[in-house]
This record gives structure tokens, C-alpha cells and sequence, in this order.
């Protein structure tokens, strides 16, 4: 009777966690319907961040980016891009006709201890970097020619022209508090004289702006560019006669790119679960990027270990509760994907991940298929979310097949008049996880249809920021934009 009795208690325990799983798994359902929810949402609070100055949680940021490369740029150029864990240089050589000569590129992990103390001692490590990179690349005929540096810095920045902006707020787990609202280049262009080097910033970018700049250089049919990776963030070429809150922008080419920072996005028909309630409210900037906390990778893999610490409460299928279950950022979202797309028979990879990241030991079989199952449902949702926002963006500016919307109604009529629209992607969770860019190409072409999808083409982009921010300071440098008020 004993025997029996514990085999019940077990059981009952094991349907615990299969309801968990379950629960976890209808509340982030993301149905297409939903979808087209989150698209008009998008759409709705695009045109409201542009109508005026904190109209809307979207920032909608200028960018003084009013032509973008042609391919045309020649000489050579540096770029510096920081903005996640890591920090990347190169220097490229550009010769006209779209071709790029030469490009080096050093990528450096940013010591941890730098990303939350003063912007003196962040700076300095930059410049340095980049001190040992010029001599190290550059001969010096070379170096004398190319001075001019573009400058990827991948946080919200309120621009006030191309070479400069202050810093709005800090995401992604850094926060170097002296440097809110402070001139982001004139902080580099200090360090760069303390080390004596003697460069210009000719343009300072965000790596979704970047992103557009390169894929523009290969395909003009870009219009828009998305980054995915520790963070997440879109741009597009606006009008400048939309940007209402600006008036009398006046650009050479009359558009203007709009750097979105959509990681600040919210609508209440975001499939929120008491998980992400949590994580949110644990985070250094709580209230804040919400839409980036369900998509990007700095939190997919803390999403996951956040279920499967609720798995082990309710039941004793992973043995003894493991503290590290408790401790946030234990499960990278790089670990989650490894799981996730191991396709040994007895899930071999999934134990062993779980043993050495999260101290769980013996986990049986159909315990580890739930955990593949919660990565799943996890970067399911992230990327149909992604493609939601890509199709709102589409949606404003009129390339969703729909005619867009005015003065925000949305008109529904087809206007047959589809032209080939190009988005450029970047960022790992895109170009290296296969199931996450499969499900966000997969919900693009649901939402849109079939009749309209073969028109919307996503393209990667590999290290597309950088490389971005070197043609904007090649193509821009000698161009203006002005703002009359
Ligand atoms: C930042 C954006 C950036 C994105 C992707 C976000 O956290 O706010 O500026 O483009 O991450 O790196």
C-alpha cells in the first residue's frame, strides 16, 4: 500500500508539471490573429511616437540619416561598435561599384566590471582598443588617409545631428549612470585625444541604422532593418513630412531614418505570462523594453529557466531543488538554443546542459522533452513577435499590401501596387539560431498572406552594424541636414 501510495503522490506530481508546461504554454500563445493585433498596434504607436515627443512608449528617434550608401563610397574607413558583450573595430577599404577592398575586423568581449562604472573608464578601454587596432592594421600612409570613424552605439540616443546625441537611457544590463544625457561622441572624442589618437567621428549610429546602411549599399530595395541579438531594435526610411513632431525638417532627399528603439514597445495583446511579470520586475530597468524582454537574447534563456524553476517546485521530477534555479541569468539563451535543437535520441545534450548550468541531475526522458518543449513555446513566441513587428512597420509605411493607414484609421483596401521590399536582419538570434529564423520567416509570410509574402524579402546581414557605420561616415561626411524651428 505503501508502494502504491508513493507511485500516486508521484504521479499526481508529474501531472503538476505537465499543467505547468501547459499553462506556460496558452498564456504565450501567439495564433495569427493575435498577430495582426500586435502589427496594428505597432503600427497605431509608430505613427503616435512620430506625432509628437513622447507620444507613445515607441521613441520614434531621429537619426539626421537622410541618404543612404549607394555603393558609390570609396577610400578607407574605421568604425567602432559597442553595444552588447561585445565591442567590435574593424577598418574597411571601400573602392566604388559596391565593392569593399578590404576589411579587418577585431571583436572583443567587454569586461564585465566596465559596463556599470564610470564613462571615463569605459571610454578609455575603447579608445586603447582601438589605438592597438590602427597601429596593428593600419600602415601609416593608410592611417593618414583614413581618419574619418563611424560610431555604432547600439542604446537609445537622442541625436541632435549625425556626429551627435546624448544617451536617453541604458539597456541591456549596462548602466554607467554618469553617462545618461551626456554627448555620446564627445565622451569618445576625449578619450581618443587622452590616447592621442587623432580620428574624427563622422557619424554616430545605432546598429539597426547600421544594418540599413549596409543593406542598402548591396540592395536598394531596402527599407527597413531589424537587429535581434542581446537586444533588439528596427529602423526605416520615413518620410520627413511624417515626422510630425519635427516641423519643417528639412532633408535633402526628403526622408528621413527613423531609429524605432521598438524594444520599448508595449500593447496589451502582448501574450504576457507571470514569468515575464517577474523577470521584468527583477531587472535593472523594470517597467521598461518590454517588448525586448519576450524577444531578445539577453532573456529568452532566463524565460526558460524560469519555467523549469517552477517545474522543480511543483514537483520532484528534477530531484532536489538546485539553488541555481534561482539565479537569474544562469541559462544563457545560447545554452537554451543548444537544447532546444539537440536531436540525439535520448536528449544527451539537454542533461548534460542542465547538469552543468543548473546543478540538475538524472533528469528522466520525458522530463527532458518538457524542457525542450518550454524552449519551444519560448523562442516560438519571441520570433512570431518579431515578425509581428517587422509586418506594423511594413504596415506604416504602406508595403503590407494594405495601403497603410491615415490619420489612424486603417484602410483595408489592397492597393495592387506591391513593389519588392527588402528588411535587413542582424544579430545571433536570427543568424545562428535556425529554429528562431525559421518561426520569424514562417509568421512573416502567415500574417501577409500568400498573395502578398513573395514581395517581402528578410535578409541577413552579417556584422551589418559596423560595416554600416563605416559607409554612413563615408557617404554622409560631406552632407548636411538641418533642422528649422
Ligand atoms: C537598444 C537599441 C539597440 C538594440 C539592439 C536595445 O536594447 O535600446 O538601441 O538597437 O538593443 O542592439
Amino acid at each position: 500500500a505503501v508502494m502504491v501510495g508513493r507511485r500516486v503522490r508521484s504521479r499526481r506530481r508529474w501531472w503538476r508539471v505537465v499543467r505547468a508546461v501547459d499553462e506556460f504554454e496558452e498564456a504565450a500563445l501567439t495564433p495569427v490573429g493575435r498577430l495582426k493585433q500586435v502589427v496594428d498596434a505597432m503600427a497605431v504607436e509608430m505613427h503616435a511616437g512620430l506625432a509628437s515627443e513622447g507620444g507613445s512608449k515607441l521613441k520614434m528617434l531621429l537619426t539626421f540619416v537622410d541618404s543612404l550608401p549607394d555603393g558609390s563610397e570609396s577610400g578607407i574607413y574605421y568604425a567602432l561598435h559597442v553595444g552588447g558583450t561585445y565591442f567590435r573595430i574593424l577598418r574597411i577599404q571601400l573602392g566604388g561599384q559596391k565593392s569593399i577592398l578590404g576589411h579587418d575586423v577585431e571583436r572583443k568581449p567587454i569586461p564585465q566590471h566596465l559596463m556599470t562604472r564610470t564613462s571615463e573608464e569605459f571610454f578609455d578601454f575603447i579608445a586603447l582598443s582601438l589605438k592597438e587596432f590602427v597601429e596593428r592594421t593600419g600602415n601609416n600612409s593608410q592611417y593618414s588617409q583614413g581618419k574619418d570613424l563611424g560610431f555604432t552605439f547600439s542604446f537609445p540616443v537622442k541625436q541632435t545631428s549625425l556626429s551627435s546625441g546624448t544617451l536617453i537611457k541604458w539597456t541591456k544590463g549596462f548602466s554607467i549612470d554618469d553617462m545618461v544625457e551626456k554627448d555620446v561622441v564627445e565622451c569618445l572624442q576625449r578619450a581618443l585625444s587622452r590616447r592621442g589618437l587623432d580620428m574624427n567621428v563622422a557619424a554616430l549610429v545605432n546598429d539597426s541604422v547600421g544594418t540599413l546602411a549596409v543593406g542598402h549599399f548591396y540592395d536598394k530595395d531596402t527599407v527597413a532593418a531589424i537587429v535581434i541579438g542581446t537586444g533588439t531594435n528596427a529602423c526605416y526610411l520615413e518620410r520627413a513630412d511624417a515626422v510630425i513632431k519635427c516641423q519643417g525638417l528639412l532633408t535633402t532627399s526628403g526622408g528621413m531614418v527613423i531609429n524605432m528603439e521598438w524594444g520599448n514597445f508595449w500593447s496589451s495583446h502582448l501574450p504576457r505570462t507571470s514569468y515575464d511579470i517577474d523577470l521584468d520586475a527583477e531587472s535593472h530597468n523594470s517597467n521598461d523594453q518590454g517588448f525586448e524582454k519576450m524577444i531578445s537574447g539577453l532573456y529568452l534563456g532566463d524565460i526558460v529557466r524560469r519555467v523549469i524553476c517552477k517545474m522543480s517546485l511543483v514537483s520532484d521530477i528534477f530531484g532536489p531543488f538546485s539553488s541555481k534555479l534561482s539565479t537569474q541569468f544562469a541559462l544563457s539563451t545560447p545554452l537554451m538554443a543548444a537544447m532546444h535543437e539537440d536531436d540525439t535520441p535520448d536528449l544527451s545534450e539537454v542533461a548534460k546542459i542542465l547538469e552543468e548550468t543548473l546543478d540538475i541531475h538524472d533528469v528522466p526522458l520525458k522530463a527532458r522533452k518538457l524542457v525542450v518543449k518550454v524552449c519551444d513555446v519560448v523562442t516560438r513566441r519571441a520570433a512570431r513577435l518579431a515578425a509581428a513587428g517587422i509586418v506594423g512597420i511594413l504596415k506604416k509605411i504602406g508595403r503590407d499590401g494594405t495601403g497603410g493607414i491615415t490619420s489612424g484609421r486603417v484602410k483595408g483596401v489592397k492597393s495592387g501596387k506591391m513593389r519588392r521590399t527588402v528588411v535587413a536582419v542582424e544579430g545571433g538570434l536570427y543568424t545562428s539560431y535556425t529554429v528562431f529564423r525559421e518561426y520569424l520567416n514562417e509568421a512573416v509570410a502567415e500574417i501577409l498572406g500568400e498573395e502578398i509574402a513573395p514581395y517581402v524579402i528578410l535578409k541577413e546581414m552579417e556584422d551589418g552594424s559596423g560595416i554600416g557605420a563605416a559607409l554612413l561616415a563615408a557617404s554622409n561626411s560631406a552632407r548636411s541636414v538641418d533642422t528649422v524651428q
